[in-house]
């Protein structure tokens, strides 16, 4: 079959080695966000399709047979528009959703449903592991009072608007452990973060939950 997997999470590489190895013709579509992305097997395509009419014309055009959806829990846009331009096209769509975490005994969530919230619910001069994509760290910079600790994959192109924080360049450690030095040596009180599920990004809450440290949670 020749297939199209919406990607750029680490489960949508781990299904185009799959699909590959069982003979299909696969390409994954990136959004472009990451400056060097690991190799994937298979074909890759970069950047958006124009919004839905873009998406099933490329459907059409590269007689995609089927559509995978295999995006961040949190990229809302490009699942809706793959809903709407399989119907359109006709072309069937697999969603690969993952599933938030659960919460478990000793965790200390505080869970809200919003980024603007989260910021609210930061306790007056805290010390916060920011593990956000860096297009949502805007909004964060109105708490002059607390200090940050911004997590991020490539190193920002311009200076973080942020008053008092530092950066934590790549990706999180895969093993608690290291999670929990991290959060040790800069003294963190907090972390704020989004259930986005998964492994990748699972090794902090497990620190948190051994260091029974508070996080604020956004809910998918
Ligand atoms: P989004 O808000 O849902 O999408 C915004 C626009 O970016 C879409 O309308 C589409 O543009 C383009 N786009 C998004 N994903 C694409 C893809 N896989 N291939 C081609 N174009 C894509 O998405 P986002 O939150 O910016 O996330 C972008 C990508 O990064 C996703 O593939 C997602 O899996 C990955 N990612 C996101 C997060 C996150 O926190 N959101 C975290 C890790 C990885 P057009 O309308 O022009 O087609």
């Amino acid at each position: 079959m020749r297939i199209l997997i919406l990607g750029g999470i680490r489960e949508a590489s781990t299904l185009a080695t799959k699909l590959v190895q069982e003979g299909h013709d696969v390409t994954t579509s990136l959004a472009g966000r990451t400056k060097e992305p690991k190799p994937l097997k298979g074909k890759v395509r970069t950047g958006g399709f124009g919004g839905i009419e873009g998406l099933a014309n490329y459907l059409e055009e590269h007689t995609v047979d089927l559509l995978i959806d295999c995006t961040h829990p949190f990229a809302k846009q490009i699942s809706a528009n793959a809903l709407e331009a399989s119907r359109r096209s006709g072309i069937k769509l697999e969603i690969h959703t993952r599933k938030p975490w659960k919460h478990q005994q000793g965790d200390q969530w505080k869970e809200v449903s919003s980024l603007e919230q989260a910021r609210d619910e930061i306790p007056k001069n805290a010390r916060v592991l920011l593990a956000l994509g860096s297009q949502y760290i805007d909004l964060f910079k109105t708490r002059e009072d607390v200090f940050y600790l911004v997590r991020m994959v490539d190193a920002p192109e311009k200076e973080l608007p942020l008053p008092h924080h530092s950066l934590l360049l790549g990706k999180p450690f895969a093993n608690w452990q290291d999670e929990m030095e991290v959060l040790k040596a800069n003294k963190i009180t907090h972390i704020v973060c989004r259930n986005s599920g998964g492994k990748g990004a699972y090794a902090k809450i497990e620190a948190a939950r051994h260091l029974e440290l508070p996080i604020i949670m956004v809910s998918q």
